[in-house]
Parts: C-alpha cells; structure tokens; sequence
C-alpha cells in the first residue's frame, strides 16, 4: 500500500477516526491519510496516541493525535476542538470504539455492564456527533462501525450484538436527519485478527458461537443509506 501509488479521493479533507491507535480504526485513519486525507486519530492512552502518529507521520500522512476515551465528554469535546484548531473543519468522522466487557447471558448481565456497553457502543457515537455537526462540511460523510455480531447477536457476546445492533438503526435515523449535506453509513465487519478480536479466540465458547456465524462473502457487510 504505497502512498505514491494510491488514489487521492480524500485529498484536502479532514478525517476523525474514534479508537484509532491499533487494530481496524488505525487501519481506517492510515487508508483515509494514504488518500490524501488530514487525519486525527485519538484513544484512550497518551503512548498508544503517540505511537499512532509517529507511524502514520512515517508514511507521509499529515496527523493529530488527541487523547479521547469516548465516554468522557470533555475529551470528545477536545478532540472536536483540536481538530478545528489545526485544520478548521471537518469532513469524515468514523465512529469506530466499542466495548464488549462480559460474555454472560443478557438475562445474567449486571446493570453497570448494560450502562457500559450503552455508553460506549452507542451513546458515544450520539454524542460526538452533536458535537461535530456544527463543523460538518457540505458533503461530508460519517461512518459507524457495527459487525456481524448486530446483524445476528450470539449467546456469548450478546448484548454487544444487540448495541451493534442499535447501530444499524441509528445509521438509518441519522441519514434521514443529517441528508442531504452529510452521508451516514455503517460497516459491518466480520472477523478480523485485531486485539479486540483475541477475547474471542482466546475464548473456546465464544469461538464455536461465532464460528456458527454465517460469513458467506461478503464477511463484512456494509449498511449504505445515501
Ligand atoms: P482493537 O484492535 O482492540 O483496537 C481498539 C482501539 O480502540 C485501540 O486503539 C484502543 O486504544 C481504542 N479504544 C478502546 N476503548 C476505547 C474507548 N473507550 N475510547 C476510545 N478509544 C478506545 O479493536 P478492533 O478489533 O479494531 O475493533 C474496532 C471496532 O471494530 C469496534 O467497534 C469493534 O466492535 C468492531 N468490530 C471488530 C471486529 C473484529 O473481529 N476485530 C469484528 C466486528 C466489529 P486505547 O487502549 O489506547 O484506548
């Protein structure tokens, strides 16, 4: 994946990636900054943001890094306001953390998880674009990520599916309520060999739930409202 080689269909736009320091949100920000895009990747930890940017920096991809733990409000507002401050607008925002703390039955799940996976997986997403809608450009485009799991939630990690699930219907509202200046999409990825994805092969019952997910092609599938 040369940068010299790659298509430039996001050059001179501005790109915020949620939970984009590993795994498929740094994926997303390094494809976004290789085609031209400004980048702004944000996580949890200083030293994982750090780290992010020097690589991304070494491929050529004008970025930020701004510490965000989606549920703090003060740090979404912060990644809002440090990305207007170093580039004055904003184009593409990927919506991309999750949790999935519990693998028991949603019946057995304690309230304070119920209240994470919500905060998290879902309300997150709510948030950060409130905050941003005042700086969406014309044309610009936000993305969720789902998965699989929301399309068909499994006994060990099932009320995460179900917040996946949630997604799928916010993406539908938020098209119809943000078109026609702004696109909502949504990305349902399969399995993919990330940090987060070795609690499920680490896990023997969790791997023979989703391993009878059916991932005929396409193993990710993508919701495209407008
Ligand atoms: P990952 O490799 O474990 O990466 C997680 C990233 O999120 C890290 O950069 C981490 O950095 C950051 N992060 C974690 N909690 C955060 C929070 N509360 N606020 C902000 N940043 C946070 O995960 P992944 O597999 O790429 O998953 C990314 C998305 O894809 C998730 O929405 C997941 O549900 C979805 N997905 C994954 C798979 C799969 O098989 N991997 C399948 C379907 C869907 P810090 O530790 O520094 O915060």
């Amino acid at each position: 994946m040369e940068k010299m080689k790659m298509a430039k269909r996001f050059q001179g736009k501005v790109a915020i990636v949620t939970a984009s320091t590993q795994g498929i949100g740094f994926g997303i920000a390094e494809r976004l900054g290789l085609e031209g895009a400004s980048v702004v990747v944000s996580s949890r930890k200083q030293k994982n943001v750090d780290e992010a940017v020097v690589k991304l920096k070494a491929r050529g991809i004008e970025v930020i890094g701004v510490v965000c733990h989606v549920s703090n409000g003060q740090q979404r507002k912060n990644l809002i306001n440090q990305t207007i401050e170093k580039f004055g607008k904003i184009d593409v925002v990927v919506s991309n953390a999750a949790a999935n703390p519990s693998v028991d039955s949603i019946l057995q799940t304690k309230e304070s998880v119920l209240d994470k996976l919500w905060d998290i997986n879902v309300k997150s997403s709510i948030l950060l674009l409130q905050d941003a809608a005042p700086h969406l450009q014309k044309g610009s485009s936000v993305v969720l990520i789902s998965s699989i799991a929301g399309y068909q939630p499994q006994s060990s990690m099932a009320m995460y599916g179900v917040t996946k699930t949630a997604l799928l219907g916010l993406t539908k509202a938020l098209a119809a309520e943000m078109a026609p200046d702004t696109r909502v999409n949504c990305v349902a990825p399969g399995f993919v060999p990330t940090h987060f994805a070795e609690y499920i092969t680490s896990n023997d019952g969790v791997v023979s739930s989703v391993s009878s997910l059916k991932l005929s092609p396409p193993s990710s599938l993508t919701l495209a409202v407008n």
